[in-house]
């Protein structure tokens, strides 16, 4: 019996997780959580403790295919090189794109990165993170200056009263709903869910404000104004630590969009205590005006001085297990490497560090315009790494359609069979949690190891090595010449130099000489410290930004007169294919539902756990009805996970717009325009 700590595969929690491995070959795993974790404390969600039912081989991909054939590694990679050297000579650095994955862990992103800005020579690199938390990034960028997270889990410990904008925190992110319950228990923290929704997490607050979808700007403004008419707003921070756009102030009278008691009620207890957490997340970022959303919350905050205090601040929780290590080394196409863009400082700077023979001359294209970019033909070569945009990107059936287009499809993953792999040209078998050994970072900037439980199985192989041996076959196996994960990190960790030398906060220069063996033992560290902006935010004038903003004009189609809103289910994750292997997990919600109010229902003829077929002007699916005075009325609700091989007609994603924030270029999944008929 082996004791292993290594790190949760799901959420941007983060939690700690002790694995007891069986050693026996039959990988035999007991899961509890790591009591020396400080994201978890030892506390872990029903996903994290069934982590073990999800590690068997079933349905693994465990060797190399072409077509579907299988196919040796070297066979497959030469295909690989070949084929990415033909496009980029034929059609130019921007005919290749690689989409990748918060599952990735930062060594592989930071990979992945390297190849494609400074050695392929083009920008497009995206993440599906892009879907997950842009939004959030682009206010941190327009506000601090760096996307950078002002809060720590520990201001959860220590707040009096804590906002839940857009996120069903007891479903999504459970261990942090511990948490807050715990604070409750202890210090009578009061709980306010602000989310059309009336979600499990709003049956258990002190006061739920069931905004329209879309409309927390217009109450974070509202809310603002009313604030500065009561003189709560901090004269002094603002003085001495704030700017703001030109009319900021003149534009935050809006109609909250709730009933004047209900405005009242919650404008009395932000009032009441000033030691307050806005936690935000993805019905605040899956927007058309996602970007704009977390700049009203970051405004609040700056304005009342409720930041760069214990217990106090705007903290964006991530969807992903590595979304912000993804965000760190420059996964997003919008970001160059470490927090650096794309002036021509920044990028000779990034050149000579790599090395690199082509760095890129600027962003790449955002997650929709690539797959638009794929369409259209432009883009001629695509590699998927650990992610299944055929049923996660909104407009899906168009996202097929793409993939069908493209004259290569590269995927990389750990199962055979996923809907993204049926395009592929190439499989190549990547090693999945319980085999990956590297680093992920959490919500709060902290900086933790997944560590291998198993040996691999078959052929697979870690997703920074298949990366490394095809640039290798490209000519650059020079700058691409690592053995193993510690020393992809130091390369990354002493890169963060950079960012320092430009005032940025992201530094993980004190863990750039680390040796194996303490690289092997690292304990879980926060990059930032607890305060990263405490003295100075990082823009060039060190002030941070209050930035004038609006709510966004919802999308529209005739003859789709319901507001469609897309959530996450307690015990899946993302497109079920780990937590679809788990039997206890599957008996939560064993089939999709969709959620409508009582009224609505009788107006459309739709019968509590009867058949309903909802339509969008993308797409069609079919779900058995739910009715739930949890909807508002005009309003329904559908889950993301369900693919089309597990639930026939009821795959979610179909059904959104391609509609993205024009900032942040995230997709608006949560207010869609739809129409229910009854089956
Ligand atoms: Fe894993 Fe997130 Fe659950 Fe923690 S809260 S155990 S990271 S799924």
């Amino acid at each position: 019996m082996k004791v292993i700590r290594t790190t949760c595969a799901y959420c941007g929690v983060g939690c700690g997780v002790t694995a007891e491995v069986s050693g026996d070959g039959d990988r035999g795993v007991a899961i509890v959580g790591d009591r020396q974790h400080p994201a978890n404390d030892g506390r872990l969600c029903s996903k994290g403790t069934h982590l073990g039912e999800t590690v068997g081989l079933e349905g693994r991909l465990l060797r190399p295919m072409i077509g579907d054939s299988a196919a040796s590694w070297d066979d497959a990679l030469d295909l690989v090189a070949d084929r990415m050297t033909d496009c980029i000579a034929q059609h130019g650095p921007d005919s290749v794109a690689f989409y990748v994955s918060g599952q990735l862990l930062t060594e592989d992103y930071y990979v992945a990165n390297k190849l494609m800005k400074g050695f392929v020579g083009s920008g497009n690199i995206d993440t599906n993170s892009r879907l997950c938390m842009a939004s959030a990034v682009a206010a941190h960028n327009r506000a601090f200056g760096e996307d950078v997270v002002p809060c720590s889990y520990e201001d959860l410990d220590a707040t009096d009263l804590i906002l839940l904008v857009g996120s069903n925190t007891a479903w999504c992110h459970p261990v942090v709903w511990q948490r807050i319950e715990k604070t409750r228990e202890r210090r009578g923290t009061k709980i306010v869910v602000i989310d059309p929704r009336r979600t499990e997490t709003a049956e258990q607050a002190d006061l739920h404000v069931p905004i329209a979808p879309d409309g927390d700007t217009a109450l974070f403004n509202a809310l603002l104004a009313e604030m500065k008419r009561r003189g709560k707003l901090d004269q002094t921070f603002l003085r001495e630590r704030v700017e703001a756009d030109a009319g900021f102030w003149n534009g935050l009278d809006c109609d909250p969009g709730v009933t004047a008691g209900l405005f009242a009620k919650l404008c009395n207890l932000v009032a009441e205590h000033p030691r307050m957490v806005t936690l935000f997340s993805q019905g605040a970022n899956q927007s058309v005006g996602g970007t704009d959303k977390g700049n009203a919350i970051i405004n609040f905050h700056l304005a009342t001085g409720r930041i760069n205090r214990i217990g106090a601040g705007p903290f964006s929780i991530t969807g992903q297990p590595n979304a912000m290590g993804g965000r760190e080394v420059g996964g997003l196409a919008n970001m160059l490497a470490c927090h650096l863009g794309f002036s021509e400082q920044e990028r000779d700077d990034v050149s000579a560090y790599w090395n690199a023979p082509n760095i890129c001359a600027g962003p790449g294209l955002k997650a929709v315009d690539m797959f638009r970019a794929i369409h259209q033909g432009k883009i001629r070569f695509l590699w998927v790494m650990a992610t299944n945009p055929a049923v996660s990107m909104p407009d899906s059936h168009f996202v097929r359609e793409a993939l069908a287009r493209c004259p290569t499809v590269v995927v990389s993953d750990i199962i055979a069979d996923t809907d993204t792999a049926r395009f592929a040209h190439v499989r190549l078998p990547a090693h999945g949690w319980g085999e990956k050994d590297g680093t992920v970072t959490n919500s709060e900037r902290r900086v933790s190891r997944q560590r291998a439980l198993f040996p691999a199985p078959g052929e697979t192989r870690a997703d920074w090595k298949i990366m490394t041996d095809v640039a290798a076959r490209m000519g650059w196996g020079e700058s691409f010449a690592w053995d193993k994960p510690a020393e992809i990190f130091r390369e990354y960790a002493l890169m963060t130099a950079l960012a320092k030398a430009r005032g940025k906060v992201l530094d993980l220069t004190p863990h750039a000489r680390v040796s194996d063996e303490e690289y092997e033992a690292m304990e879980p560290f926060q990059w930032g410290g607890e305060r990263p902006m405490a003295w100075r935010f990082p823009t060039a004038s060190g002030r941070a930004r209050l930035v004038s903003v609006r709510p966004p004009v919802p999308v529209t189609s005739a003859g789709f007169p319901l507001r469609l809103n897309t959530a996450r289910y307690r015990d899946q994750w993302h497109t079920m294919t780990r937590t679809g292997l788990s039997p206890t997990l599957s008996q939560h919600r064993p089939e999709p539902l969709l959620e409508v109010h009582p009224a609505d229902a009788e107006a459309l003829d739709l019968v509590d756990g009867g058949l309903g077929r909802v339509e969008t002007a993308s797409g069609s699916a079919v779900y058995r009805i739910q009715v739930s005075t949890g909807q508002r009325r005009g309003e329904v609700c559908v889950p993301m996970h369900w693919t089309d091989a597990m639930a026939g007609e009821g795959r979610s994603n179909r059904l959104p717009s391609q509609a993205v924030d024009p900032v942040s270029g995230q997709p608006g999944f949560k207010n869609g325009a739809a129409r229910v008929v009854a089956l």
